[in-house]
């Protein structure tokens, strides 16, 4: 129906069947819309725990899938709906329809316990974040995935995956469909773009291409802590992944926490020309060990406003002194100015998680401005959790945050070429579950409303 040629009216494609592309999908069917959304990875049925990326479900259908049910965490709604209750509305919107479709009622224990780190957090000018969660489980997410898939082939939608978007029909200053690299061209109405993290570069392209406006996102950069986990635990009881947020005393530059794993790993990750820490916890093998993010926000205005390119750099250089690992020392031996070794690191009370790195001097790899927040941070969220920057504790670095270009977009999410919306993590609109899935249903209204 979608053929070249053949075009209907009132169709819409997207772009990807990750959270943006299917509750698009979802918000245009419910009004009778006719929807193709095309995948490039496999059927949710086909896939393996090892396509992380690609596939209908998207990114993190394999994950933990701990659903963070906020408007501004994972992305800012407000940005988009202009109002912080409709934003909120958005959030309870997603989350009614997720739970239809089997994930588990969010639990909010230990309500005490949540006002007891709000004070705290609050008596030093920082704030703790009190999320409600849903952990749909990484056995469970598939299952979600599939019941939602059915939903929208009942309400008419059609999927074709395995089968990737190459380039966008214009005419006329219009956008008019996409060209697969198959060679099969589709036209409709409306075209949304949500391709996720893995269609980041694809959209860059499209941008240069068509010279779509967009802007850079601000960069996230620090160190990943581990700690021992009983130092977490008391926090972890009250929220699994705990959210604090702080601005630092000498540059007031916001730090905050992030992807807590309790008895975690830390990892290396491997990039093309550079490598990073990140974390994550496993059900069948826990540690001792609780690791989170610890990361400064930074944007960049003149002459230089390509955050990627400021981030490739400085973990470039991080890669380089490492000698092509990431670097890990105590927090004592950064105080005293001195490099962890082999023989300090044997006799710390912390064992680390992750082998596979350089005993070194952070400082010598992060920027001092950086630094300087990291350790002020640190000192302010050790007076919320007792011990969090003990001498032993280890820090690892680089965790970098990279974030695609944020497409300019209007109140309808509509981009700056006409008839092409654009939804989710791939057009940097947003970070998460909850907020890429809001950003699909605000395209899908935008669409609808255009429609009218
Ligand atoms: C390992 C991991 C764990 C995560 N854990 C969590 C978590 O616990 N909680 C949370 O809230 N968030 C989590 N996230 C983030 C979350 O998965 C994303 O924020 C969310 O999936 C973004 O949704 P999206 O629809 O924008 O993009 P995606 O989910 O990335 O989906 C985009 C889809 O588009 C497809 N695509 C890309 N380019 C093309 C093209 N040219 N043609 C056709 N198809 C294309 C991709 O194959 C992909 O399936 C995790 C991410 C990862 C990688």
């Amino acid at each position: 129906m979608f053929n070249k040629g053949m075009k209907m009216s009132n169709s819409v494609i997207t772009v990807g069947a990750g959270p943006a592309g299917m509750f698009a999908a979802y918000e245009l069917s419910k009004k009778d819309i006719d929807v193709l959304v095309i995948e490039k990875g496999k059927d949710v049925d086909d896939r393996t725990e090892f396509e992380i990326m690609s596939g209908v479900g998207g990114a993190g259908t394999y994950s933990d899938g701990t659903v963070n049910l906020r408007p501004d965490i994972g992305g800012d709604l407000k940005e988009y709906t202009h109002d912080e209750d409709k934003a909120w509305e958005l959030v309870e919107y997603i989350r009614k329809i997720l739970k239809r479709h089997g994930m588990p009622e969010p639990k909010r224990e230990n309500l005490e316990k949540e006002e007891e780190l709000k004070r705290r957090a609050a008596s030093l000018g920082a704030r703790y974040l009190p999320i409600i969660q849903s952990h749909i489980g990484s056995n469970k997410a598939p299952d979600v995935i599939k019941s939602f898939k059915k939903e929208l082939e009942d309400d008419g939608v059609k999927f074709k995956v395995n089968t990737e978007v190459e380039d966008l029909l214009i005419e006329n200053d219009r956008c008019i469909g996409v060209r697969c690299k198959n060679g099969q061209e589709f036209e409709a109405d409306f075209t949304i773009l949500a391709p996720g993290r893995v269609g980041i570069d694809w959209v860059q392209r499209l941008t240069e291409d068509y010279k779509l406006k967009a802007s850079f996102a601000p960069i996230d950069i620090g160190v990943r802590v581990e700690v021992p986990s009983i130092i977490m635990d008391p926090v972890i009881d009250v929220n699994r992944d705990p959210k604090f947020h702080l601005y630092t005393k000498s540059y007031d530059d916001f730090v905050r926490t992030f992807c807590t794993n309790p008895q975690g790993f830390v990892v290396k990750e491997d990039y093309d020309g550079f490598i990073g820490v990140n974390g994550h916890s496993r059900t069948d093998i826990q540690t001792e060990n609780t690791n989170f993010a610890f990361l400064v926000k930074l944007k960049l205005t003149e002459p230089l406003e390509d955050t990627t390119k400021y981030g490739r750099a400085i973990a470039q250089l991080a890669t380089t002194i490492g000698g092509g690992k990431p670097i890990v020392q105590r927090i004592g031996d950064l105080r005293d100015g001195r490099r962890s070794t082999h023989s300090r690191l044997r006799r710390n009370s912390i064992q680390r998680t992750l082998d596979d790195v350089t005993p070194g001097d952070i400082s010598m790899a992060l920027p001092q401005r950086v630094m300087n927040d990291i350790i002020e941070g640190l000192d302010m969220l050790n007076e919320i959790i007792p011990g969090v920057n003990s001498s032993n504790t280890l820090l690892y670095a680089p965790e970098i945050k990279f974030y695609a270009k944020k497409l300019k977009v209007d109140e309808n999410l509509e981009t700056s070429i006409s008839g092409l919306f654009a939804a989710g993590d791939g057009a940097g609109l947003s970070h998460d579950i909850v907020n890429a899935a809001s950003t699909g249903v605000l395209a899908g209204r935008g669409i609808s409303n255009r429609l009218k």
